[in-house]
């Protein structure tokens, strides 16, 4: 590891309330003595790490860490203080589902160091909060909002889903107009996909029509650049120098330590994933999934792909200099058939999706890797 590179901490919360209906991350309800026993097993891994490990970022996803209970959520982030140190840290985000926010909670976060919250509202649509088993009415998620504004967190993310079955251009716009109100300083737009294992999938929903999901997606680029938030990232929006810096460094290829069930690592250039099954994971630790040891080449491949999910795009000289490849001469040929089909663009120094690309952009990744 190079000294004084930034690199971050992911942590794992696989705890929910119960499982919306779209849902494929590894999450479950927990009873209260599981989350003790995981906050036991998390300690265990977080001794693991590195000496002096000095992130510059840490995320706490899930899962839903906010559906610890409130002493669990306090110890969870004070055995990070006790195992990490936090001198080097710009963000510290966790991730919060209205619904699970307390005025204690709240206090908890603050206090223990959290910078950055991320907080899931999905839709504001009670129809549509009901059809993706959400657990929060959307007055719910204006409180849960207000309440982290009002206890004073100056930087919170919104995450929003669209391409809703059911959905319409004039809800997408009824979300964001309620959203605009709340004033985040980030914010996401996922488009609904329907997860094989998830309950959708069993329930045989189909996905809303491409059309229909493009036309909601256009609109939200259009409404979110006239409100000010910069398009930074293909699903990801926020107001100037509000970009969630954790998430920049996966798409940047850094490096980072994932703690917890199913949470990956790219440290030292290798790539792990611990196994998604919390029993396990309390009674005997975390066990590896898979590990790898990317080739170069196949390092910067993988680097150009998620790069490219930056609006801004790829450097080339940027990416000569981190990788030791030209991005020409590792996929020259299928970097010009994509410029050709209007897919990719060369804007001076950077290699950018167009933007009749940034909608279907898994077809222009599967021709780069
Ligand atoms: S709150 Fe998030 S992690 Fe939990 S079940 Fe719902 S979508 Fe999955």
């Amino acid at each position: 590891m190079i000294r004084g590179m930034n690199y971050g901490l992911y942590i794992h919360v696989p705890c929910c309330l119960r499982k919306c209906s779209y849902c494929d991350f590894h999450s479950q309800a927990m009873t209260d003595g599981e989350t003790r026993a995981f906050a036991d097993a998390l300690e265990s891994e977080l001794d693991s790490l590195p000496e002096d490990f000095s992130p510059a970022t840490i995320f706490i996803g899930g899962g839903t860490p906010t559906a610890l209970p409130e002493d669990v959520l306090s110890r969870l982030l004070g055995a990070v203080r006790g195992r990490v140190n936090t001198g080097r840290v710009e963000e510290w985000s966790c991730e919060a589902n209205p619904g699970t926010l307390t005025e204690g909670k709240i206090q908890v976060l603050l206090n223990g160091g959290v910078n950055r919250v991320s907080l899931g509202i999905q839709t504001f649509d009670e129809k549509l909060l009901k059809f993706l088993n959400r657990i929060q009415t959307g007055e719910e998620a204006l409180k849960s909002f207000r309440a982290l504004r009002t206890a004073g967190f100056q930087n919170i993310g919104a995450d929003l889903i669209y391409g809703l079955p059911g959905g319409s251009t004039r809800q997408v716009e009824n979300d964001l107009n309620r959203l605009l109100e709340l004033g985040p300083e980030h914010i996401s737009c996922y488009c609904l996909s329907i997860e094989p294992g998830t309950a959708l999938a069993r329930m045989s929903v189909s996905e809303a029509d491409d059309e229909e999901a493009l036309a909601q997606y256009r609109l939200i680029l259009k409404t979110l650049g006239a409100a000010g938030y910069e398009h930074y990232e293909i699903s990801n929006f926020a107001r100037t120098g509000r970009e969630c810096r954790h998430n920049l460094l996966y798409w940047e290829g850094g490096e980072y330590i994932g703690c917890g069930p199913s949470a990956h690592s790219h440290w030292n250039g290798t790539r792990r994933a611990n196994e998604k099954d919390t029993q396990d994971y309390i009674l005997h630790g975390p066990r590896r999934a898979f590990e790898e040891r990317l080739a170069p080449e196949a390092r910067a491949r993988e680097t150009l792909v998620m790069s490219l999910r930056k609006i801004r795009g790829v450097s080339q000289s940027l990416f000569r200099k981190q990788t030791g490849f030209d991005y020409y001469a590792l996929c020259g040929p299928a970097i010009e058939k994509l410029i050709a089909d209007g897919l990719l663009k060369q804007d001076g120094d950077f290699l950018q999706l167009t933007e009749s690309a940034l909608f279907v952009s898994n077809q222009v990744f599967v021709e780069l890797v």
